[in-house]
């Protein structure tokens, strides 16, 4: 048995997810007549209540398409130094759109209206134009750290006075939504476009979402083709994706609670020295001087359990669909054993 707790995206498609596939109906989606896309795009608008959905093979395609139909070559997007479009885009806020970012010292990923408010560039000549604000929630590299619906209410209302595009990264939206039991239709007011990932805690094989106006979205269209993600009989896919929103999320739950027991279980080993504290899938700790953390990964995958290293000593588990209450248990006793 390898557990795997390197990423929730490592789950593979169940038996039940495998038959939608099977019994998708399918059409030629870049001439938009794949009913099962379109079904798809229409249930995801729905579920936040925007307008429109656009369904892409990526979460980087999603997000780098909305950084492109926000902006214009030279403006500049605010977002915490953590967030995933710049750290794990491949540079592609400015490869794609010329664009440069401005990073934010948030709290475990997340930055207020205040420090929004105090970045935005004046309109002089010779400073960039601020265009827009991402958000990501959870946050993966701040630990899957939650924003409150409180907490980004004031940020809407001051992009929408300073009239600054506001996008949400919201790979992992649901595991947010499902501990704060927040309604997606009251987060998708508060933004102008989202992205949602099917392929991580849903457990599809691959897929995103980029939800928001009709007219944001029908240029987000022409953009999807020019990065090359014009698919074809993409139904096969999208029919992964109505199965996941249907019968995947609120199952993620369980993920939060064995992760929590991997948390607890960590802070009392005497080769760790801090646990992020763990709100939703992800565990992100240090392995401190008793231990070299190479050593530590080594140990695990010796015991047929795979993780990330984050950093030299920073290492990341996530929870998902494929890790049983049995790997649990495996994993408890494997890191208790080193102690
Ligand atoms: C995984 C992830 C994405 C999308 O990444 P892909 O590998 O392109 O699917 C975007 N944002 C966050 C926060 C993620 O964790």
């Amino acid at each position: 048995m390898i557990i795997d707790l390197r990423s929730d995206t490592v789950t593979k498609p169940s038996k039940g997810m495998l038959d939608a596939m099977m019994n998708a109906e399918v059409g030629d989606d870049v001439f938009a007549e794949d009913p099962t896309v379109i079904k798809l795009e229409e249930k995801a608008a729905s579920m936040f209540g925007m307008e429109a959905a656009l369904f892409c093979p990526s979460g980087t395609m999603t997000n780098q398409i909305a950084i492109k139909v926000h902006t214009q070559a030279g403006e500049e997007v605010l977002c915490d130094v953590n967030s995933h479009i710049y750290n794990y885009e491949g540079g592609g806020i400015a490869f794609n759109s010329g664009v440069q970012a401005k990073l934010i010292q948030g709290s475990r990923g997340k930055i207020t209206a205040e420090q929004i408010e105090q970045n935005i560039n004046g309109d002089y000549d010779w400073l960039c134009r601020t265009s827009l604000v991402e958000l990501e929630n959870t946050v993966n590299k701040a630990g899957g750290s939650i924003y409150k619906l409180s907490e980004v209410l004031p940020i809407t209302k001051l992009c929408k006075e300073k009239k600054l595009g506001l996008h949400l990264d919201g790979a992992r939206i649901f595991n947010a939504l499902v501990e704060t039991n927040e309604s997606a239709k009251d987060w998708g007011i508060a933004f102008d476009s989202i992205s949602i990932c099917l392929s991580k805690g849903l457990g599809t094989p691959l897929g995103s979402l980029l939800l928001g106006k009709k007219e944001f979205i029908k240029q987000s269209r022409r953009i999807r083709k020019v990065f090359g993600g014009g698919m074809r009989q993409a139904g096969f896919i999208a029919a992964t994706g109505i199965y996941a929103l249907d019968n995947n999320i609120t199952r993620l739950k369980e993920d939060h609670k064995r992760a929590r027991e991997i948390g607890t279980t960590l802070s009392g080993l005497s080769f760790i020295d801090r646990v992020m504290p763990v709100e939703s899938n992800i565990v992100i700790f240090d392995v401190n001087e008793k231990m070299n953390g190479a050593d530590f990964q080594k140990k695990l995958s010796d015991n047929n359990i795979k993780i990330s290293a984050f950093g030299k000593q920073t290492m990341r588990m996530v929870t998902h669909m494929d890790f049983t209450d049995d790997m649990l248990e495996k994993t408890i006793s494997s890191l208790k054993k080193f102690n």
